[in-house]
């Protein structure tokens, strides 16, 4: 989950500067998502079964590539694990 990525990030860090940045790495990606494909998935919010994807490398390399997904209804996003 995202909440859970970027908590960790802030309580690593604490710096205002880090969370500004890790708050523009996010609006970075929600606005690649608006040219991506849709995908029938259920959005875990609020039920809507289309939403937009794309997959990311994660910077820690045990990570992997991820698939993130935004519910073309609500916007909400979220991913696969
Ligand atoms: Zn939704």
């Amino acid at each position: 989950m995202w909440q859970n990525i970027i908590g960790r990030e802030i309580s690593y860090t604490a710096t205002a500067e880090d969370i500004r940045r890790e708050l523009g790495l996010l609006s970075q990606i929600s606005e690649e998502k608006v040219e991506l494909s849709k995908i029938k998935k259920k959005c875990e919010k609020c039920g809507h079964d289309e939403a937009s994807y794309y997959t990311r490398q994660m910077r820690s390399a045990d990570e992997g590539q991820t698939t993130f997904y935004t519910c073309t209804k609500c916007l909400h996003q979220f991913q696969d694990n």
